[in-house]
């Protein structure tokens, strides 16, 4: 028979709640569900509020604004009331949008979260450019270009942890460009110690992300990697022989994810941005 090793999920800093419109169950369900995992740390990062300068517009698959302060009370007093059991960490996955950034900034320091996980779903600024959505469509070289740059500069504000699903832009183009691109990226994450996140979800649902050919470019490089389990639903944090897949295949590439301990996790908004 075939033995399998059992692997723990130490620590998973990629957790939504239903405020974003698309994840389901309470708070609680998520951490008690989290406990019993034999997770020691979880983090809450749903998908942020932002302040879009296009009147009208609006995402449909975040918080608004005015339910932050329910999430970071609730998170918080979650925190407190199981300190014995688990360290949750309160944060938020977010978007870098330059021309709505300083907003957000001012916004999200009044809950001084822990830290924030770089989820770029969109380039530009999100409403502004044409069939933006970054795992949809295959929109050229261009778009890759745009796509690592504002990734790049995001992560220069210093406010961000880690780099969620980095490779979730659909590219079929020239191999060797993508390769190129993709290293610039790989390269900043190394040399500024930002890990990059190997999304379970996207595994589980075969988006196009995780990427194998990003995968190895992260091992070449030597930038640092870690497993999110991107949570929308507290049985998210049960599946552990879908985790033990993610973490097998990332073995394949001569990848370990990161101990919790070698996260430099960052709290947000400590420097001026621009
Ligand atoms: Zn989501
Ligand atoms: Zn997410």
């Amino acid at each position: 028979m075939k033995t399998r090793q059992v692997i723990k999920m130490q620590y998973n800093l990629h957790t939504h709640t239903y405020r974003c419109n698309h994840a389901v169950g309470e708070d609680r369900d998520y951490v008690e569900t989290a406990i019993k995992s034999g997770i020691k740390v979880l983090g809450f990062s749903d998908h942020t509020p932002q302040f879009f300068k296009k009147d009208g517009y609006y995402s449909f698959f975040r918080m608004k604004p005015e339910l932050a302060e329910d999430y970071a009370k609730s998170i918080l007093s979650l925190k407190k009331e199981y300190q014995n059991d688990i360290q949750i960490l309160f944060g938020f996955e977010v978007e870098y949008y330059p021309e709505c950034y300083d907003r957000l900034r001012e916004f999200l320091a009044q809950f001084e979260p822990d830290y924030l996980i770089m989820g770029q779903h969109f380039i530009g600024n999100e409403h502004d450019v044409d069939e933006y959505y970054a795992n949809e469509r295959n929109r050229g070289d261009l778009l890759l270009r745009h796509y690592v740059d504002q990734v790049i500069e995001g992560l220069s504000t210093g406010d961000f942890t880690y780099v969620a699903h980095p490779d979730i832009l659909y590219y079929i183009g020239d191999p060797d460009f993508y390769k190129n691109e993709m290293r610039r990226l790989c390269q900043y994450a190394r040399d500024n110690a930002f890990p990059l996140e190997y999304n379970v979800q996207g595994f589980k649902y075969k988006k196009c992300y995780p990427n194998p050919a990003f995968w190895r470019i992260v091992k070449e490089t030597g930038a640092g990697a870690l497993l999110g389990i991107d949570a929308h639903d507290p049985v998210a944090l049960t599946e552990i022989e879908l985790y033990s897949d993610c973490r097998s295949r990332l073995a394949g590439t001569g990848l370990a994810p990161l101990e919790f301990e070698k996260i430099k996790i960052r709290k947000p908004f400590s420097k001026p941005f621009r």
